[in-house]
């Protein structure tokens, strides 16, 4: 067994422990996003947080992280897993898996893992709320995915946001170009930083990523997208740029927007929140994918789905001083001065009945409960003493309003209180 270290153990590096209250506004910002998905009729789907790592592998070899960001190991039959890097691999696996009835709209939440530098807005192990649609290739589905997490980030109150679109276009487009800008980018090397020439090899577009200013100047003159699309895939994408119009929906078009994963096709788009680093200031982003479908032993299938970091999206609230974290809200604290069984019984009787409710364990003083009652944030101290225990009744006293208390029989407590609160 390994000693604890002289201060004892801490989260690995990159890993966070999130304490209350940010952990409830995490919970509050998921519920969130699922009252607007749902409302637009995708259902949760809860994946294993470990896949085959064969999974995850056909998200792209030419991608980081797959190639050196991903936490897989030896299970102990002697498989190769993974934790999840990221969860559009996994939703589509379990598509082909099951066979859903198509369309297929779900949406999911969880943590992904990635061995990356950590700083801030990036983690080892971070969260993320995202959607996949299966089975569809109508442009305005591109219109509805991009909408629901504008309309997301609108409700969590955020307003320094900005929408980045771009078309890839069609595999046979998408090869064109990556061979135009690897040309470009072989014929300037020598302005190529040292990070770039290595992606370079592996792949070319990743480099128009790139946010060193040394290559932000050769990425400036490299060949556009829009240069390289068929008439299909530039009708599908002013389809899309129509419908975001039509949905008043602000965006800026980035040609050189090309996302990291390597199933992208078509419409490609990002969320970058302007209140953040520009480092970490991309808050969500996704597109439309094919082949990963067929390429996990599927049917050829349409897909296209987001996801939005969940941490960065949190950072963005900050930066703007939005969506605060939620208040304690406790109905009842319950202050005995009768050895215990009230404090035991009535705290019992409240939330069975729906309210909120705490005490203070062991025999405190009188000084110590009404302390406790204050620190806890709820709206009422119950007192019992053996005045009201004879009288079969409880005091009231409202904890905000000045202390206001006043003297309610037992049998009617929870009714008063409901009337109260
Ligand atoms: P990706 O799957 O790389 O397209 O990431 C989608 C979103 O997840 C990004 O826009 C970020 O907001 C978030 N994200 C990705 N990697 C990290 C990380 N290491 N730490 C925190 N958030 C991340």
């Amino acid at each position: 067994m390994t000693d604890a270290p002289p201060h004892g153990f801490r989260a690995l590096t990159g890993m966070r422990d999130v304490l209350a209250p940010e952990s409830s506004r995490r919970r509050v910002l998921v519920g969130q996003f699922a009252d607007v998905v749902e409302a637009a009729a995708y259902q949760e789907l809860v994946l294993p947080l470990v896949e085959d790592l064969g999974v995850f592998l056909r998200v792209g070899e030419a991608t980081d992280v797959v190639t050196k960001e991903m936490y897989d190991f030896v299970d102990k039959d002697g498989s190769r897993i993974a934790l999840r890097p990221e969860m559009t691999a996994g939703a589509v696996r379990a598509f082909v898996q099951h066979s859903p009835v198509l369309p297929w709209k779900v949406w999911y939440s969880g943590s992904n893992f990635r061995h990356e530098r950590p700083q801030k807005g990036r983690y080892r192990s971070f969260d993320q709320v995202g959607v996949e649609v299966l089975g569809v290739d109508d442009p305005d589905l591109d219109v509805e995915v991009i909408a629901l997490g504008w309309r997301f980030f609108e409700r969590l109150g955020l307003r320094d946001v900005r929408l980045l679109v771009n078309s890839l276009g069609e595999h046979a487009d998408r090869a064109r170009y990556s061979e135009a800008v690897r040309s470009h980018l072989e014929s300037r090397r020598g302005d190529l930083s040292e990070k770039a020439l290595e992606t370079l090899g592996r792949n070319p577009l990743r480099v128009l990523d790139s946010k060193r200013p040394e290559d932000r100047a050769v990425v400036a003159d490299a060949p556009r997208v829009a240069d390289h699309l068929s008439d299909e895939s530039a009708a599908h994408f002013a389809r899309v740029l129509a419908g975001l119009d039509a949905l008043r929906i602000p965006y800026t078009v980035e040609d050189r927007l090309v996302r990291g994963l390597d199933y992208y096709r078509r419409t490609t788009f990002e969320y970058v929140a302007d209140s953040l680093d520009s480092a970490q200031n991309a808050i969500g982003g996704g597109g439309r994918y094919d082949r990963l479908a067929e390429d996990l032993g599927g049917p050829p299938t349409d897909g296209i789905g987001f996801a939005l970091g969940v941490d960065r999206t949190l950072l963005a609230c900050d930066a703007e001083g939005v969506f605060p974290a939620p208040a304690r809200a406790l109905d009842a604290f319950v202050v005995d001065l009768v050895g215990g069984d009230a404090a035991r019984d009535l705290t019992h009787a409240l939330r069975a009945a729906g309210l909120s409710a705490d005490r203070r364990f062991g025999a405190g003083s009188m000084k110590a409960q009404m302390k406790a009652a204050d620190r806890s944030g709820a709206r009422f101290a119950l007192l019992v003493g053996s005045d009201e225990l004879d009288a079969g009744e409880v005091t009231v006293r409202d904890l905000r309003e000045g202390g206001e208390q006043r003297r309610v029989a037992r049998d009617h407590l929870i009714d008063d209180l409901r009337t109260h609160l």
